[in-house]
């Protein structure tokens, strides 16, 4: 007899095919890598959108559906995370749309503590970049799997066994390509497949827009010869012979503690290899796998409990509220439970809950770990809080980033006090910047970021949702310490401020100033700033 749908035992056995077959990855890449063409590709072949550039041709954009913010818009880059939401053979995939832009890069390592696996996309001809290490660290951090996609193969590009020799003396990871390159730039023949000895054959598709025939045969296969011509074939063979011969094996073990990745060649814009890496990844990247809590690790199998890891406000014009987004950690999610807040302890029915697809909104009804839900903030929810049906469990911490530079913001319209306060704070809220305040009696706030764009979008944020105008100066300020004991006698060399919290902060020109004041107020003690990543 089998057990009705409401039984306990149904309802564990459908938890865990539900997390089984959830995969929710991260797109890290240098900008410029192919990042959005890569995530616009992946949902064509998701059937999420028809046609590539479809969603963004209708309002006349282009730019993809992750794209919301005017500002956004107008600089063609995109700013904040969002989740994109598609199944793939069977598997429910959630990817978290990251920025690209390194002064956005608070949120995006914010965003990663979300992601069970990560995407590490390559151009092809420059390889490992700056901001492909930075944000590839926060990956090893956190020891989350890796995949590699090696784009714009149809371009010039490095040397094969150069560019992975690359990624491993910089990256410190173990590379083993899973398909090969045939060939680059006008030469693009197409990939060889070691894992099941076949070629796919390239072909140029007009404007990119529709899924790419592929051809197989084998490296045996005299028909190789003609496919991608003598030479080619006689390298392919060569380095198909040092691969096997001198490589290691793909280890599952050993990817899925980060030491290695799986590499993949291709061209996103030509949706050349786009849907092979889509067919591996589902196979090797992991479902959602226990949470680190301050109660021990969760299983995701546990009752329901979810982390917000960004919060936004004024996600667009028709929705001007500020949206959470929690990532399920455990459990089954239903719109309007009651849960906990864990770390004030307040009750919540969560009735306002939405998928987040840019600016459409579903109310989304179930989820389960591994997905990404919006819920409506009515101004509880700071960025690493819990909530969950058991009232004790909470992260044992949540990474913060630095800031390097500081500004002062001049409110213009001395009336506005009122709107000005509430978008700082709000705004401040979402993590993108943090605010000092004067403890002389000053009036203005500085500003911290980890760059100088950021204070440019709170500038043109303010404007447009508050509708205060602020004058912002960049200052000469570029350390910042959070310090204990009275910092009142310290007055030359170093501002004095205090954070959101009210706790004392001083600001710094250089780090000689810092070690000069140290070194004559012994008596104030700066503490070790928070856990840089
Ligand atoms: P992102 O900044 O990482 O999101 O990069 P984009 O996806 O916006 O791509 C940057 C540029 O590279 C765009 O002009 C793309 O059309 C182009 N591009 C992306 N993939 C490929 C590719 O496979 N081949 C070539 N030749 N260009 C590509």
């Amino acid at each position: 007899m089998t057990a009705p749908e409401s039984s306990p035992a149904s309802n564990a056995a459908a938890l865990a095919r539900e997390i089984e077959r959830r995969r929710t990855f991260a797109i890290i890449s240098h900008p410029d890598a192919g990042k959005t063409t890569i995530t616009e590709k992946l949902l064509l072949y998701g059937g999420a959108i028809q046609e590539a550039g479809s969603v963004t041709a209708k309002e006349g954009r282009s730019h993809t559906k992750s794209d919301w913010m005017t500002i956004e818009q107008q600089r063609g880059i995109s700013i904040s995370s969002s989740a994109l939401t598609f199944e793939y053979q069977g598997r429910h995939i959630n990817l978290l749309d990251t920025p690209g832009h390194q002064d956005f890069s608070e949120d995006t390592y914010r965003t990663l503590t979300a992601a069970d696996s990560a995407l590490m996309v390559l151009d092809g001809a420059r390889g490992v970049q700056t901001q492909t290490e930075k944000l590839f660290a926060v990956c090893r951090n956190r020891e989350i799997p890796i995949l590699t996609f090696v784009n714009k193969m149809d371009r010039p590009s490095l040397d094969p066994f150069d560019l992975l020799a690359q990624v491993e003396n910089v990256l410190k990871i173990v590379c083993v390509p899973l398909t090969w390159p045939i060939g680059d730039g006008p030469d693009f023949k197409g990939v060889y497949d070691l894992q099941t000895s076949q070629v796919l054959a390239f072909e140029r598709t007009s404007g990119g827009k529709h899924r790419a025939p592929m051809q197989t045969s084998g490296l045996d296969d005299p028909r190789l010869d003609a496919l991608v011509g003598a030479d080619l074939a006689a390298k392919l063979r060569e380095d198909i012979e040092l691969i096997r011969g001198a490589m290691p094996e793909f280890d599952p073990a050993a990817f899925l503690s980060g030491e290695l990745t799986p590499v993949f060649f291709g061209s996103a814009m030509n949706n050349f290899g786009v849907e092979h890496f889509l067919a591996n990844f589902v196979e090797l990247a992991p479902p959602p796998g226990p949470a680190e809590t301050t109660l021990g690790e969760r299983a995701p199998e546990a009752a329901f409990a979810g982390f917000i890891f960004k919060l936004q406000a004024n996600m667009s014009r028709a929705h001007r509220d500020r949206t959470a987004f929690m990532r399920v950690m455990s459990g089954h999610f239903e719109r309007g439970m009651d849960v906990t807040h864990t770390r004030t302890g307040r009750k919540l029915r969560l009735s306002q809950a939405h998928t987040l697809f840019a600016q459409d909104r579903e109310k989304v009804e179930d989820a389960y770990p591994g997905d990404i839900v919006g819920l409506v903030n009515p101004g509880v929810f700071q960025i690493g809080d819990v909530i969950s049906v058991d009232a004790k469990v909470q992260l044992p911490s949540f990474p913060r980033f630095t800031p390097e530079t500081f500004a002062t913001l001049a409110l213009k319209d001395v009336g506005k006090r009122k709107a000005f306060m509430k978008g700082i704070t709000q705004l401040a809220e979402e993590g993108v910047v943090q605010v000092f305040f004067p403890t002389d009696g000053a009036r203005d706030p500085y500003l911290g970021a980890v760059g100088p764009l950021q204070f440019e979008v709170f500038q043109a944020r303010l404007q447009e949702e508050y509708g205060v105008d602020v004058e912002l100066n960049i200052t000469s300020y570029g350390l910042v310490r959070w310090l204990a004991g009275d910092p009142s006698s310290v007055a030359r060399f170093a501002r004095h401020v205090e954070d959101d919290q009210g706790r004392p902060v001083m600001l710094f020109r250089s780090k000689y100033d810092l070690e000069y004041t140290a070194e004559q107020h012994p008596e104030i003690e700066f503490l070790p700033l928070p856990k840089d990543l």
